[in-house]
C-alpha cells in the first residue's frame, strides 16, 4: 500500500495531495503539501500522527497558519490542519479544543463576565497557535492565564499544568524543534468580573491595534522584543536618549523601534515590504515569495546588528525549509 492510502485507511477526512499551502497562512506564502487533511477530531488527529510516525512521514499540526512561513517548495510531508472547535464554560474556566480561534475563546469569556483574556482582544489565529507561541499582547500572555493543557505525547493522551508548559517569552514546551506533542485542548483559569469593564478593556486594546494594522497579509511581528538587563538598558539609554522611557520601565527594546531607527520602514524586496504602519512587521504586498521575506529579514537583522549591536531573533516560525 502507499503512503496515501496507507493514510486514508485510518480516517474518513479528505487526504488531499499538493494543496497549496497559501491558502492556510495569514502571510498567503507557501507551495504545496505532500499531503494535507483538514481534521475534524481530536481522535482523527491522534490517528494520522500514529500513522504518520509508522510510516516515517514528518508531519505538522497547522492551526490558522498566523505564525508560520512556508517555503516556496512547500513541505514535504503530511499538514493537518486542525478544525475542532469546542469551547465548555465551566465555573470560571473556559476548556477550549485547539482548534478553537482564541477570538471564540475571548468572545465566550466577554459574554460569561469572565476576566482575564482581555489582552487576547485581536490577536489571530487559534488557541492551540497561541499556547505554542506563548501567545501575548497588552501586559498579558497565555502564560498568565492557562491552567491545564491536554496533549498527546508519545501516543498518549495526558494533561500538563501550566508550570509543565515551560513558557517564556513568545515560547513555550510545544515550541522547540525537538517537541512532538500534539495539543488537543487549553483550559484557561479566569474571573468573575463586570461586563462592561471587560467590554471597555477590549474596545481599548482593539482601537490600539487598529492604529498600527494595515490590514494586509502578514504575520503580525517578526521579531521577538529584544529583552536587556538593567546594566544593558542603562547603557542603551545613554547612547540613545531620546529612546522611550517605556523601554526603561521593562528593559525591552522593542523591535519595531530598531527597524525603523534603521532607517528601514517600507523597504522592499520583490513583494516583501516592511509595514509603514509597524516596523516590526512584513507584508505581503501581493505578490511576495518565501524568499522575498527571508532575504528582507536577513537584511534586517544585519542593519540592526551593525546600528545597535544587537541580535534580533525570529517569532515566525519555518516550515518546509
Ligand atoms: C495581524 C497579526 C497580529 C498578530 N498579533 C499578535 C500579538 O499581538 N501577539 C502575539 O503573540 N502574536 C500575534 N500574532 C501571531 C499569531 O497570531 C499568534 O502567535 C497565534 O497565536 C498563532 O496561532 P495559529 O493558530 O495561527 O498558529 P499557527 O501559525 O498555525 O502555528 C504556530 C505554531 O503552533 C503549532 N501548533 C498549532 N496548533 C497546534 C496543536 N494543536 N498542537 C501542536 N502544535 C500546534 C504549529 O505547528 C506551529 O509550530 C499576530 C499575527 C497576525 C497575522
Amino acid at each position: 500500500m502507499d503512503t496515501l492510502i496507507k493514510l486514508r485507511s485510518v480516517v474518513l477526512s479528505p487526504i488531499k495531495e499538493g494543496e497549496m499551502l497559501a491558502s492556510y497562512t495569514s502571510f498567503k506564502i507557501g507551495g504545496p503539501a505532500k499531503y494535507f487533511c483538514i481534521a475534524n477530531s481530536n481522535d482523527d488527529i491522534a490517528k494520522l500522527v500514529a500513522m504518520s510516525t509508522k510510516l516515517k512521514l514528518p508531519y505538522l499540526i497547522l492551526g490558522s497558519g498566523t505564525n508560520i512561513l512556508f517555503s516556496d517548495a512547500g513541505f514535504d510531508g503530511l499538514v493537518i490542519k486542525i478544525n475542532d472547535s469546542k469551547i465548555k464554560n465551566k465555573d470560571e474556566k473556559l476548556e477550549c479544543s485547539a482548534g478553537s480561534l482564541l477570538s471564540k475563546a475571548v468572545g465566550e469569556a466577554l459574554g460569561s463576565s469572565l476576566s482575564g483574556l482581555e489582552w487576547a482582544m485581536g490577536i489571530p489565529g487559534t488557541v492551540g497557535g497561541a499556547l505554542c507561541n506563548n501567545a501575548g499582547a497588552y501586559g498579558g500572555d497565555m502564560a498568565g492565564s492557562v491552567e491545564e493543557v491536554e496533549i498527546i505525547r508519545d501516543n498518549k493522551v495526558k494533561k500538563l499544568s501550566n508550570k509543565k508548559c515551560e513558557f517564556s517569552y513568545r515560547s513555550s514546551v510545544f515550541k522547540q524543534d525537538d517537541n512532538h506533542d500534539i495539543i488537543l485542548s487549553v483550559t484557561f483559569a479566569l474571573k468573575r468580573g463586570d461586563k462592561k469593564a471587560i467590554k471597555t478593556k477590549m474596545d481599548e486594546i482593539i482601537a490600539q491595534r487598529n492604529q498600527k494594522d494595515d490590514k494586509q497579509p502578514s504575520a503580525g511581528s517578526v521579531f521577538k522584543n529584544i529583552k536587556l538587563s538593567k546594566e544593558e538598558i542603562k547603557e542603551f539609554a545613554v547612547k540613545y536618549p531620546d529612546m522611550p522611557e517605556s523601554f526603561t520601565t521593562y528593559s525591552t527594546i522593542p523591535a519595531a523601534w530598531l527597524i525603523e531607527r534603521c532607517g528601514l520602514k517600507g523597504k522592499k524586496i520583490g513583494g516583501a515590504m516592511i509595514s509603514e504602519k509597524h516596523s516590526g512587521r512584513i507584508i505581503n504586498t501581493g505578490d511576495a515569495t518565501a524568499e522575498d521575506i527571508i532575504m528582507l529579514i536577513s537584511i534586517i537583522k544585519q542593519k540592526v546588528r551593525l546600528k545597535f549591536n544587537l541580535q534580533l531573533m525570529e517569532e515566525i516560525q519555518y516550515r518546509g525549509f
